[in-house]
């Protein structure tokens, strides 16, 4: 339980609201509200597996082409693993996205001031590739343009949810949509399964009684795109590099175009003064973080964006008529790029799960998913946040584990397609 405003308001109204559901059929069908990339791929994903009809509610304006700027869908890229790739196969996906996606080859894992690196690499895994980065943007377009196309999928934005009800067999939600005028029209809706996609400070994951944890780590990731110089190798443009500094982690991921993605993750005071310098600057700095021997000088960097590391872990993700999803679920340290594939993993789950069950808001099969969905989420969230503080450790009791963990993987090839098969969502 919290303080939430809204979440009081929801409880002072759930008796008399009860009372009067007892003289009305049911509500039925499944409103998610968030229009990010959980909500948009969980609506397609309840629809390929037999939902007659999904309704999604997002707050943002969803515009066509580069003007899509959501909190979702925004200057940064994803990194898809395998299973992504997969899944979005399956919805038929494929093509609208790889087009405009770079494939990893191989990923590069390294730490500052040691010699060598641990390699994985798509042919050792029988892949043609490990994964493909797509910049948000035109992951945001492909799930979008899809979304539109499917009648059953009821897509009202730009929207903001005012009021959330609890019903005896689900859920009301008040909304208000702006008109052209800028006048905000109030609208009404019922559902049996109320989802919660709308992010890590979540207020429908509060409306469901559901509490958060927040571990703030004080750090930040700055993300950038950067242009690649003449003298970049070739081979080296289709490497994931992830490389670990005393400050946190950096990672640069391939794109099209002679252009990488840089997510530059450290306490808030270097982030501060890297954000302010100037492009030449920050791509001196870059290059000697990175080691200019991998990949030459860098040419360009584009705008500069920040997100703040404050880890989310929701207390519970069921509730009878209700689910939490994507980082209003977990939000994770983005130093695995797992975030968004581990909540696809989770939403396809969920979706067939449910299939065209006409009582989705029954807590028997809710419960069932999240249980079935433990040991992953566990294990990603423990190595996401193991991860960094393994490799940001410089002496003490780590630091023989932390060399022993990259030998490891460069060693033993069963322990390396373990590690590759988990993130790449191939492992079970
Ligand atoms: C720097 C960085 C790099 C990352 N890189 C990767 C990567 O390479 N690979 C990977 O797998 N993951 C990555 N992630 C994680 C990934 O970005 C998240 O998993 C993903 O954004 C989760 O999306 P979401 O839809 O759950 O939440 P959000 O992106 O927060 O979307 C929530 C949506 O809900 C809407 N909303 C909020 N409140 C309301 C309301 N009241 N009514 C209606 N709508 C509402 C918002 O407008 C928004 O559109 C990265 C994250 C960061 C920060």
């Amino acid at each position: 339980m919290t303080s939430d405003p809204v979440h009081d308001q929801i409880h002072s109204q759930v008796h008399s609201q009860m009372h009067a559901s007892a003289q009305r059929p049911a509500p039925s069908g499944i409103v998610i509200v968030g229009g990010g990339m959980a909500g948009l791929a969980l609506a397609l994903l309840l629809r390929h597996h037999g939902q007659p009809a999904v309704t999604l509610i997002e707050a943002v304006a969803l515009a066509e082409g580069e003007e899509l700027d959501t909190p979702s869908f925004d200057a940064r890229s994803t990194a898809l693993s395998a299973g992504t790739l997969a899944i979005f196969r399956e919805l038929g996906l494929s093509d609208a996205l790889l087009s405009r996606a770079a494939a990893i080859q191989a990923v590069d894992v390294s730490r500052r001031q040691r010699l060598g690196s641990t390699r994985m690499r798509a042919e050792e895994e029988g892949l043609a590739e490990l994964g493909a980065v797509v910049e948000n943007r035109w992951l945001g377009q492909a799930l979008l343009q899809a979304v539109r196309a499917d009648e059953g999928i009821h897509l009202i934005a730009p929207a903001r949810v005012v009021q959330t009800r609890r019903l005896k067999q689900g859920y009301a939600l008040a909304y208000r949509i702006a008109d052209k005028a800028g006048a905000e029209q109030p609208e009404q809706i019922e559902c049996a399964l109320l989802v919660a996609a709308d992010g890590a400070r979540s207020r429908i994951r509060d409306a469901l009684g559901i509490s958060a944890r927040f571990d703030d780590t004080g750090h930040d990731a700055l993300i950038a795109n950067i242009g690649l110089g003449d003298d970049c190798p070739p081979e080296a443009a289709g490497v994931a590099w992830e490389r670990f500094l005393d400050s946190g982690p950096l990672a640069l991921l391939p794109l099209p175009g002679r252009r990488m993605s840089l997510v530059w993750t450290g306490p808030r005071a270097l982030i501060d003064r890297l954000e302010a310098l100037p492009e030449a600057a920050f791509l001196a700095e870059l290059e000697q973080a990175f080691g200019l021997d991998r990949l030459g000088r860098l040419a360009r960097a584009g705008v500069r964006q920040r997100y703040p590391l404050v880890l989310t872990q929701a207390c519970a993700q069921a509730v009878p008529h209700g689910v939490v999803v994507g980082n209003a679920a977990h939000n994770l340290h983005p130093v695995a790029g797992q975030g968004f594939n581990l909540t696809l993993r989770d939403l396809s789950l969920l979706a067939e799960t449910l299939g065209a069950t006409d009582n989705p808001g029954a807590l028997s099969l809710l419960a069932d998913y999240v249980s079935r969905r433990e040991g992953d989420q566990a294990l990603i969230r423990q190595a996401s946040r193991w991860l960094p503080e393994l490799f940001r450790v410089r002496f003490g009791p780590f630091a023989h584990t932390r060399q022993l963990g990259l030998v490891a993987l460069t060693l033993w090839p069963g322990l390396r397609s373990q590690f590759a098969a988990r993130a790449m969502g191939l492992a079970n």
